[in-house]
């Protein structure tokens, strides 16, 4: 069984549907899409159909209903679920793949809705039932998290017996000619960047106020940005899975505009994520925003420039001469995505591993019973395919650590 059943029909989800249909040699099965609202799905098919001539299935779904899901997955019959919904439907899909013996893929960690909190220890405990089944779960399978812990495992593989520093750099340099949007989600997008900052050195959590932490850093093919320090869920799964790391930060760049305007709506409390009282209803304020800010999907039309997104990681060579530092990283320009599937570098940088971890599991390179994050699978056919389906990658050697 090659089928696959896709949830959410957001920006992400469009790039993965359209990057299966483009590669029916790796999904030769039925290929399904189910979210909440139907008229997105169908939207994704029917440009799905109009760019490669490909039919997808489409469903409704509400993915926190895990009864529902159950009998959307005995129609559907897939032999694994792509999990493109938001985090917070992690858990109810999860259990609903446990319940019918369906392997699980996703790209974003558990997150409750009433705490913003992002942690694996909720998606770590169903190990044992995941291993039980002789069911595989891949989580975090997009870019970050995802490739930037594959990068990390490629260069424990093939250049360095271990890691000893590693900082993640996510760059985007696209303009999208709005004063205020995200480039994603902008309710997870909000949670992520006003949440405290956490990083992991000698051994331990280091905490500090959000955006707190700015340093400027000169992006190939970009140009000097300023990056914040900021807390983002791989360090958890990299200093579980790698505990010789000694330091591990990750950055990601904001421009001045974008930093003016959440520090405004925060002091005003439009970030909040506890309901408030508003003429007889309870409105939760970041919600609200959500629905007055410009849709994320909506800006590939109009977002020009490149992302750069990779690690720059330190430790001692393979090969037994000495410390050595390596930069992997990939650029990719928000126009040539749009014009190869209508979204814009941010989706695409998500979607496209996302295709190709579905891919990696259906053919059973990637394989194995419980709950994996992507730096415990082996990276070479992974990065491979990054090659060949739009995200190409390269690695160059520094001559020293990071002095930031
Ligand atoms: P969008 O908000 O564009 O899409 C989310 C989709 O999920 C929407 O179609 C939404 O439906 C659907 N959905 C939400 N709740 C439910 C529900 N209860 N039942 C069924 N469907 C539901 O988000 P993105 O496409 O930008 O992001 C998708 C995921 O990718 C997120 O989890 C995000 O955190 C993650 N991500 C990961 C990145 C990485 O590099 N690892 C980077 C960027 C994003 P509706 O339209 O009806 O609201």
């Amino acid at each position: 069984n090659k089928d696959v059943l896709v949830i959410g029909a957001g920006g992400v989800a469009s790039v993965t549907l359209h990057k299966m249909a483009m590669n029916r040699d790796l999904f030769p099965g039925r290929i399904a899409v189910a979210s909440r609202t139907l008229s997105k799905c169908e939207a994704i098919a029917e440009s799905v159909k109009a760019r490669t001539g490909q039919v997808i299935e489409t469903y409704q779904i509400d993915a926190d209903d895990v009864g529902a899901t159950v009998a959307l997955i005995e129609t559907v019959k897939p032999a694994l679920l792509v999990n493109l919904a938001l985090p917070y439907q992690d858990l109810a899909l999860m259990e609903a793949c446990l319940r019918t013996g369906v392997h699980y893929l996703d790209t974003a960690n558990y997150e409750p809705p009433e705490e913003a909190k992002f942690e694996y220890s909720h998606q770590w405990k169903l190990h044992e039932r995941f291993e039980k089944a002789g069911l595989m779960a891949t989580l975090g399978v997009g870019f970050d998290p995802g490739v930037t812990s594959i990068f990390a495992a490629y260069v424990r593989k093939h250049y360095l017996s271990g890691i000893r520093l590693i900082d993640i750099l996510d760059c985007n340099g696209g303009d999208h000619g709005h004063p205020f949007a995200t480039n994603f989600n902008p309710e997870i997008n909000i949670r992520e960047v006003t949440a405290e900052v956490k990083h992991w050195e000698n051994g331990g959590w280091v905490t500090s106020p959000a955006m707190s932490t700015m340093v400027e850093f000169d992006f190939d093919q970009v140009g000097p940005k300023n990056m914040y320090l900021m807390y983002h869920e791989e360090l958890e799964s990299l200093v579980t899975h790698f505990p010789e790391i000694e330091r591990a930060r990750f950055w990601m760049t904001f421009g001045d505009a974008y930093i003016q305007h959440v520090t405004v709506l925060q002091n005003v409390g439009m970030t909040g994520i506890e309901p408030v009282e508003y003429e007889g209803h309870q409105i939760i304020p970041l919600q609200f925003l959500k629905a007055v800010l410009p849709n994320p999907g909506d800006l590939g039309e109009r977002t020009k420039g490149k992302t750069n997104i990779g690690d720059i990681i330190t430790g001692p060579a393979k090969d037994g001469s000495g410390e050595k530092t390596y930069y992997i990283n990939n650029i990719c320009d928000h126009e040539e995505c749009f014009r190869e599937v209508g979204s814009q570098a941010v989706s695409y940088t998500t979607g496209v591993p996302a295709m190709i971890g579905a891919a990696l599991m259906l053919d059973g390179t990637w394989s194995g019973a419980g709950v994996f994050n992507t730096e415990q699978l082996d990276p070479d056919r992974f990065m491979e395919m990054l090659n060949a389906h739009g995200l190409p990658w390269k690695i160059t050697e520094l001559s020293a650590p990071v002095d930031f």
